[in-house]
């Protein structure tokens, strides 16, 4: 029942006789191999002890079956051997230290936040541990617990830790741990180590039989990695530190292997996918193109230029990512393209995820696409009915030959004549099936994806994994980086000085107010007040407002009037994060930036920075506590490089967090974490991809298990992979 994959078994908007073009998506890679309801599938109610509220807890972790508990593989280890008793912490040092709690309380500070304050003890000392703003603790900390605590020791009067990271070690039944190596697992209200503990030893006893061996001897001997069975075990109940890590490192280069095999099988389907015939680059209409640019083009994207014209040029399909940072020029590539589809007589599609974005593209380069002869349409949902039609009409006939728009493309009625290729701006905004609605609209037509939210390496290769990828590493010339400061409530005057400075001198600003996500309403409330506030502060300048209550008609004239320099300060919600092009634009104020993700502010500052002059990227920080404890922040100040910024924020957050849900293309991973695990990911990957270019099938008597594998894994996509 989980194994099946997104873009099988589901509609795919009427192209029945014709298979879902595999577009890099998620892919939910499945545990346990089979779903009987028998073996590694049976319930974890099954078990000794776990009823159906345990079994509730469990779930909450992500455990229903026997098999998920097995490789509920622990987070990481604690050896208690090498912990610092408390007497010899110093301050400064990075410590872990495990004891009992020996008393909680809680007050309120003076600037009005909780304080959870607790007292732990172990044989050698005291010291003092503090929470600030986790009012939850209160509850879950109980005297006598055992607890472990990780965090840089500081001082205020004595030693102590200040909102450290911590497991509590017992749960209610009062066991404690004999062993040196005490597993951490991911914990959950009223599941303690203890219980998982247990539970998993139960199963070892009674299901253990059940776990078949997955990999090749070939790759057991090469890593000598343990058998199945052996590092399952290991994991949960590790004799040493050594054992346990070579048990975890060869479930996670499972995972990782087994995915990066479905995705070298995709890579070579995709190799089979023929297109109707080669797309040329004549210069008929590039070559003018590029002469009416006003500006050259930059050696990046010339470089890239150059790949994907090869791309388009042979009869394979051509799946492309284009990456580039915010302001590293991209739309000129993509025109490019498809001023070499519209040269070959074949239609083409550029799809962007929100109004604003689709209508910027198409009035930037409207009139020198109607100068090269190319007729080109906007389609968007405020389209009105009767130009839609005419569009509609156009597209079917062919007259149309560009067209640049939202989601509307994908809608039912939208029927081309001979599309030829599709670009998605934005690519992470969509959907798996919202990309693959669009691409099957034409018979495999070329497909370019465009990502300004930098991927990391990491990440590329396990979610895009079947995809070429250019990048453009370079900006125009002439950008000056941009500075970037923090500023807190006391500093508003002197902002606002500056801010002043920079319209007398005929510069724009942009004010991008919190980010609300739980509350439209509070968020639209919090823009109007920003917007009176710096109405008032700077009546002699105009001030225009957008949020998502303007409506598209309005919002369209009030981005057209900041872009024509009638409106000098534009208060926005973060809808403006994407792809607002307007060079005058020298400051970008954002008020909570600690509500936004590194990638988000980069987004935000990509707004600026794109004229001639310095510009400056301005955080308003709410509360100096924040900004001290933001790693987050410091980082981006810090940094200019959006790759880096990205890699951060997979470190800090976790690649769940930043791509949202697995619709935007996330696999499911559930022991691995690609940027911890990045070197097994990349073994992981030369293994599979050179596996498949050897054994195309994986019919040779070595390969029947990954085979066998494989197919149980990915149930659902077997007539896909061609390999049942
Ligand atoms: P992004 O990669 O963020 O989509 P855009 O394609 O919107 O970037 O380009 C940002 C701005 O830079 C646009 O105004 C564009 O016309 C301009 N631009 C693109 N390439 C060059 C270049 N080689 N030299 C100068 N300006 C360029
Ligand atoms: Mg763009």
């Amino acid at each position: 029942m989980p194994y099946q994959s997104k873009s099988n078994g589901r509609g795919d908007g009427g192209t029945k006789n014709r298979p879902v073009r595999a577009v890099s998506g998620p892919v939910t890679a499945g545990r346990s191999g089979s779903s009987s309801g028998s073996g590694l599938a049976t319930p974890i109610q099954y078990l000794k002890g776990i009823g159906p509220k345990r079994a509730q807890q469990f779930v909450r972790i992500g455990v229903r079956t026997v098999g998920d508990l097995f490789f509920l593989v622990p987070r990481r280890y604690l050896d208690r051997s090498q912990m610092l008793p408390i007497s010899r912490l110093r301050v400064g040092d990075e410590a872990t230290i495990v004891g009992r709690i020996v008393a909680v309380a809680t007050r309120r500070t003076r600037s009005n936040k909780d304080l959870v304050q607790c007292l732990v003890r172990d044989d050698s000392d005291v010291i003092e541990v503090l929470w600030f703003n986790r009012p939850d603790l209160k509850e879950r900390f109980k005297p006598r617990q055992e607890i472990v605590i990780s965090g840089r020791v500081s001082a205020f009067r004595h030693r102590q830790f200040v909102n450290p990271s911590f497991e509590l070690l017992e749960g209610k039944e009062g066991f404690s741990f004999a062993n040196a190596i005490v597993p951490v697992y991911p914990l959950t209200e009223g599941l303690s180590t203890w219980v998982i503990r247990r539970a998993v030893k139960n199963a070892l006893t009674r299901f253990s039989s059940y776990l078949e061996e997955t990999l090749s001897d070939e790759i057991l001997a090469h890593y000598r990695f343990p058998d199945i069975r052996s590092a399952v075990t290991a994991v949960h109940f590790p004799r040493s530190l050594v054992m346990a890590e070579k048990a975890r490192e060869r479930l996670i280069y499972d995972e990782l292997f087994f995915f990066q095999l479905l995705l070298a099988l995709r890579r070579q389907e995709g190799d089979d996918v023929r297109k109707p015939g080669p797309l040329i680059d004549n210069g008929r209409l590039t070559q003018p193109f590029l002469r009416r640019l006003g500006f050259s083009l930059t050696r990046a994207q010339e470089r890239v230029i150059e790949e994907i014209k090869r791309d388009m040029a042979q009869t394979r399909c051509m799946n492309r990512l284009l990456q580039g940072d915010v302001g590293s020029g991209k739309t000129v590539v993509a025109l490019y393209a498809m001023l070499i589809a519209c040269e070959n007589g074949w239609q083409s599609a550029l799809m962007a995820p929100t109004e604003i974005l689709a209508e910027q593209h198409f009035r930037n380069w409207q009139e020198r696409l109607a100068e090269l002869g190319v007729r080109a349409a906007l389609l968007t949902g405020s389209t009105r009915r009767e130009e839609r039609n005419e569009i509609l009409d156009g597209l079917e006939r062919g007259d149309v030959e560009m067209v640049f728009g939202t989601h509307a493309l994908i809608e039912e009625g939208v029927r081309f004549f001979r599309l030829g290729l599709v670009v998605v701006d934005e690519q992470h905004r969509f959907g798996v099936m919202q990309r693959a609605a669009l691409l099957n609209k034409g018979v495999n037509p070329d497909f370019l994806v465009m990502t300004a939210t930098p991927i990391p390496r990491t990440m590329t290769l396990t979610i895009y994994g079947d995809l070429d990828v250019s990048v453009i590493d370079q900006k125009p010339p002439g950008r000056m980086p941009v500075i970037t400061r923090l500023f807190f409530e006391r500093d508003h005057a002197r902002v606002y000085e500056g801010i002043r400075r920079r319209l007398e001198q005929g510069e724009q600003v942009f004010v991008v107010c919190p980010l609300i996500a739980e509350s439209e309403k509070l968020e639209v409330a919090s823009a109007v007040e920003t917007f009176q506030k710096t109405r008032a502060a700077f009546a002699d300048f105009n001030v225009g407002l957008v949020h998502g209550r303007v409506r598209p008609e309005e919002r369209r004239q009030i981005m057209e009037e900041f872009r024509q320099g009638k409106l000098h300060i534009l208060v926005a919600t973060p809808v403006i994060e994407v792809g607002v092009d307007v060079p005058n634009a020298t400051v970008m104020v954002i008020e909570h930036p600690e509500r936004f993700g590194l990638a988000q502010l980069h987004q935000l500052r990509g707004r600026i920075g794109r004229g001639e002059r310095r510009s400056w990227c301005i955080l308003m920080v709410g509360d100096e506590e924040i900004a001290e404890s933001s790693e987050r922040l410091r980082y981006f100040v810090a940094t200019n490089d959006g790759f880096k910024l990205a890699e951060k924020d997979l470190e800090l957050r976790g690649p769940g967090e930043i791509f949202g849900t697995r619709q935007h293309g996330l696999p499911d991973l559930r022991i691995a974490d690609i940027f911890r695990d990045r070197e097994i990911l990349l073994r992981a990957r030369r293994d599979a991809f050179r596996l498949v270019e050897i054994d195309q099938e994986l019919r040779s008597a070595g390969n029947v298990r990954i085979r066998k594998t494989l197919l149980s894994r990915y149930a659902g996509r077997a007539e896909l992979l061609r390999v049942g």
